[in-house]
């Protein structure tokens, strides 16, 4: 987390500043450049995941110069007590770290970015890191965290499957559904995410 708000982290847009790469593109989506600010919270695939795991919808897209400055504006604006804007900071350092490595995974390991797999990972990671810290269930009213069976079966041949989910803010009561439509073999052929 400190080398990404440091900008240390080794993205497309940085190599290609130094004149380490040919472009500065961003290796998910390929159409804009890969700064730390666009692989952690403005890529179309992290928003699922930002959304999924903390119910944080990053829709202000032009607003964001910094990762930095988005933290801080993020934990600034939560205004529920010290030890819930703690455990939200630990849950973003978690979310920012599980991407990283899920880009990190698609680049050098050709690894598909599946929202539907890193949500559940994360959670789980974060349930683990509070249950290491002795924190009681009561104090994670915050985010409503769920885990699901990490098992993907796929169609059969001629069908489509559609997994549909959704995720409601406790505080604000903010909502929001999502669907996604895969075929047999796995791969992605529609989807569509609605705020309520
Ligand atoms: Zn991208």
């Amino acid at each position: 987390m400190w080398r990404a708000c440091k900008n240390l982290l080794a993205t497309n847009h940085i190599l290609w500043r130094r004149h380490l790469r040919n472009d500065p593109l961003c290796p998910c989506c390929s159409e804009l450049p890969e700064s730390i600010e666009h692989t952690i919270l403005l890529c179309d695939w992290v928003q699922p995941v930002w959304f999924g795991v903390a119910g944080i919808r990053i829709n202000y897209k032009e607003q964001i110069r910094t990762l930095d400055e988005w933290l801080l504006t993020v934990l600034t604006d939560f205004r529920q007590g010290k030890e819930q804007q703690s455990y939200l900071g630990n849950v973003i350092a978690v979310t920012c770290w599980f991407l990283w490595k899920a880009r990190c995974h698609h680049v050098f390991e050709k690894a598909e970015l599946l929202p539907e797999k890193i949500v559940p990972k994360i959670q789980r990671f974060i349930l683990e890191m509070e249950d290491a810290n002795s924190l009681t269930r009561s104090k994670r009213n915050i985010v409503e965290v769920r885990i699901k069976e990490d098992k993907c079966q796929f169609p059969e041949e001629g069908w489509t499957k559609l997994n549909c989910d959704g995720a409601i803010d406790a505080k604000t009561f903010d909502a929001g559904i999502g669907v996604v439509v895969r075929n047999n073999a796995g791969a992605l052929i529609g989807g569509k995410g609605l705020s309520l």
